[in-house]
């Protein structure tokens, strides 16, 4: 007998073949390490390697040991597939990465609403029938109850994850407004839709046999609510709404793994749900909102009208140049430099590095300052950064480096505006206000590189800080802009 009729034979008496049972535990186990190895950019290579191998192992393990309908085509589908990921992968700009990865939990949600509908369809197939003896005493199968509720919540978390992915794609492609759409009564409307869900599957689970009409209708307000519950997100919050269609995702990949009894896609799925839960709590607390207020929906927002409606003061600023920058910063004693998403745009990271290490041989201690929402998606400015070498025990998060502004001789933003928006903290009116942000303006010097003027960040606010007397923009491509003032230390 071969190793791998071995492997598939080999089944324990609770009829859990126990080769299989270890593989997917030792998979559980590389998954909860890749996960602790990606929480410090430090280990985070290593994470990944765990998840990778993780992944392998589940993988190769259902292939060879489960009752699978034909490899061959199991294996075109996975070869066009990977293609696919592939050749996007290669292509993808690092700044599109938010609607990339809101397109793949789309995905995810698509493929538990279908094994759900399959399941339904052909429950055989699945070996979720049981036999049910009716009032007349007729005997016939039906599919069990606790498969009904597997299947009406993986049907209903897919839908949501689904519809609300394709909502959050077009809003990050700027394809939508970026600015939230409050409904009239939204909060009534979104609780009865989900009481609704709730009720019917629970009458999905008790109705024999299972009625279709009630299977479509969870399926249908499944992808309303979740349709409903993103659209009033918008502004600085698409963060939370990113993470938190993470963690849906993994949820809708548990489901899917109740419903193809599979223990490694409930413990992935549980570890992905989890984990998105926690970094979306995180980002809440980093946004200063509360996390029940944005996985209802908006609740509590107002319409300020964010994302859209630059609002431009019309004040005197100074035009400074990389001669300028590259003299102060020379003399300084600390500079600390602010990276936003106009870095990724631009692809200044290495260069910033290069103007890094220049200004430390000068005697100069340089500090980089990341903001949880940098950029445009989790740990975005982190990865760039790493990328470019820059030593680990020169980034820090905001709350550990906030108050060292008002010692600081230049804080340099490269590519920010929300992240260092003091609207955040003065005007109620703004898409932004609650949100903690850096204190630049309490550095001795402040400079800006952004383009031009007329532009604004996402969340499309114009900033007090470029007006200041003691800021100075720097109006070019962040690249470019690096570059001269790397010269201009050099000379
Ligand atoms: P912002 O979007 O606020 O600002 C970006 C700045 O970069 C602008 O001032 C822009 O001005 C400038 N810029 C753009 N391209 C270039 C370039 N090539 N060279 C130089 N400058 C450039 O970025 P922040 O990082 O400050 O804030 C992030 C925002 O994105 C927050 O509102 C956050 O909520 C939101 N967001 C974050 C996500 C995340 O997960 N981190 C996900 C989704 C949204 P100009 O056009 O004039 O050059």
């Amino acid at each position: 007998m071969s190793m791998l009729n071995f492997l598939a034979v080999t089944t324990g008496a609770t009829g859990v073949n126990p080769w299989v049972a270890l593989a997917y535990l030792v998979a559980g186990v590389c998954f909860i390490l890749a996960l602790r190895g990606l929480s410090s950019p430090a280990t985070s290579r290593a994470g990944n390697r765990y998840g990778m191998i993780g992944m392998t192992i589940a993988v190769v393990t259902t292939l060879i040991t489960h009752d699978i309908a034909s490899l061959p085509e199991i294996g075109i589908a996975i070869a066009i597939g990977g293609t696919i990921g592939f050749v996007i992968a290669r292509k993808i700009a690092m700044t599109a990465m938010p609607q990339l990865v809101a397109a793949f939990h789309s995905l995810v949600g698509l493929a538990a609403v279908l094994v759900a509908g399959a399941a339904y369809a052909n429950p055989g197939a699945f070996g979720i029938l049981i036999s049910h003896i009716d009032p007349t005493g007729l005997e016939t199968l039906v599919i069990s109850p606790v498969s009904r509720i597997e299947m009406a919540l993986g049907a209903a978390i897919g839908a949501i994850t689904f519809s609300g992915s394709v909502i959050a794609f077009l809003k990050l492609n700027g394809n939508m407004s970026g600015a939230p759409i409050m409904l009239p009564m939204r909060h009534v409307i979104n609780l009865g839709t989900l009481v609704a869900i709730i009720v019917l599957t629970a009458l999905f689970a008790m109705t024999d046999p299972a009625p279709e009409w009630m299977f479509v209708a969870i399926l249908v307000l499944a992808f309303v609510i979740g349709f409903l519950l993103i659209i009033p997100i918008g502004g600085a919050d698409m963060p939370v709404v990113v993470s938190m269609l993470n963690s849906y995702s993994g949820w809708a990949a548990a489901a899917m793994g109740f419903t193809l009894h599979n223990t490694a896609m409930i413990i992935t799925g549980a570890l992905v749900g989890a984990s998105g839960a926690i970094l979306s709590y995180i980002m809440c607390r980093a946004m200063n909102r509360s996390f029940i207020s944005v996985i209802a929906g908006g609740f509590g927002a107002e319409d300020t009208g964010g994302g859209d409606g630059a609002v431009k003061i019309d004040r005197p600023w100074k035009r400074g140049s990389a001669e300028d920058a590259a003299f102060m910063m020379s003399q300084a004693e600390q500079v600390i430099i602010i990276p936003g998403y106009g870095m990724a745009v631009a692809q200044a990271q290495h260069v910033l590095r290069e103007m890094g290490d220049l200004l430390k041989e000068k005697g100069v201690s340089v500090k980089y300052a990341i903001h949880p929402v940098a950029g445009r998606m989790p740990g975005h400015m982190n990865v760039l950064l790493a990328e470019a070498n820059v030593p680990y025990d020169e980034v820090f998060e905001l709350e550990d480096i906030n108050g060292e502004f008002a010692q600081t001789d230049v804080a340099f933003v490269i590519g920010a505006n929300d992240v260092v928006n003091p609207a955040a903290k003065t005007d109620k009116s703004s898409p932004i206000f609650g949100m903690p942000v850096f204190d630049v303006g309490k550095a001795k010097q402040v400079f800006f590189i952004k383009r031009s003027m007329g532009g604004v960040g996402y969340a499309g606010v114009d900033n007090e800080v470029f007006y200041m007397d003691q800021t100075m923009m720097l109006l070019s491509d962040a690249k470019k802009m690096v570059e001269e003032i790397n010269k201009s230390l050099v000379d």
